[in-house]
């Protein structure tokens, strides 16, 4: 098949769909100019640590400069903007569908999606990790340090180490079983759990990638090319 009409399958599947869920990563959000984590202009590449080791909670409470430091220069886009694919996952969405996605950005959310779940949580729940307050945006980005309570300020996202949130699992569990279509877009999809809940899927479910690259599982029907490029045509 051609990719036109690989699309128009694609079409056909989600007007036909009972309940969408898409599972995303950060190739959705590369075209609101946020570098992807591990493509070559990627926010990992050249730093002189890998990133196991800065995002930890080792170095968060070890040497919160650098921590801080790392996440204002290479992960805070606070003035991006949602793109075309945000919007139409957002509109699917509202309508009949849910999104679990990697990304930490709230892009998804600021596209006005209703049923957005973020499966490594969110840059901007930021908080006080001795008085559990929660803290500003523009608080955090001048100092780590809470000024009420001299605590380490973090976000609310999943450091490498940690776990998932229980409830998060519980319910992306729940979205994968009632979903007939699901839709992976914009992740390599190497990164587990996330990349787990395929196996959770309803069996009778179809499944659509659209990434730039292919991803290692059968059963899958695939448009590799841009995703911003397919979603313009929905
Ligand atoms: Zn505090």
């Amino acid at each position: 098949m051609t990719d036109l009409a690989k699309i128009a399958s694609f079409k056909q599947d989600l007007a036909s769909s009972k309940h969408v869920v898409f599972l995303t990563g950060a190739g959705i959000s590369t075209h609101s100019g946020i570098p992807d984590y591990r493509s070559k202009s990627g926010i990992y590449n050249g730093v002189s640590e890998p990133p196991e080791i800065i995002l930890s909670e080792d170095t968060l409470y070890g040497r919160p400069e650098l921590f801080h430091n790392f996440v204002m220069k290479n992960m805070y886009f606070p003035q991006a903007l949602p793109n075309k694919i945000h919007e139409k996952i957002a509109q699917i969405c509202n309508e009949k569908g849910d999104l679990i996605t990697q990304n930490i950005d709230r892009l998804d959310k600021k596209a006005g999606n209703e049923h957005v779940l973020e499966f490594h949580g969110n840059l901007y729940d930021i908080y006080c990790t001795k008085c559990q307050k929660k803290v500003d945006y523009q608080a955090y980005e001048k100092d780590y340090r809470h000024e009420n309570c001299d605590g380490i300020i973090r976000p609310g996202i999943v450091l490498y180490g940690e776990a998932i949130n229980p409830e998060t699992l519980t319910k992306s569990v729940e979205i994968m079983r009632k979903s007939d279509l699901v839709v992976i877009a914009g992740t390599s999809f190497v990164v587990y759990p996330f990349a787990q809940l395929l196996a959770y899927r309803n069996p009778a479910a179809k499944i659509w990638l659209i990434n730039k690259t292919s991803i290692p599982a059968t059963g899958i029907s695939e448009i590799i090319g841009d995703a911003l490029e397919v979603f313009d045509r929905l």
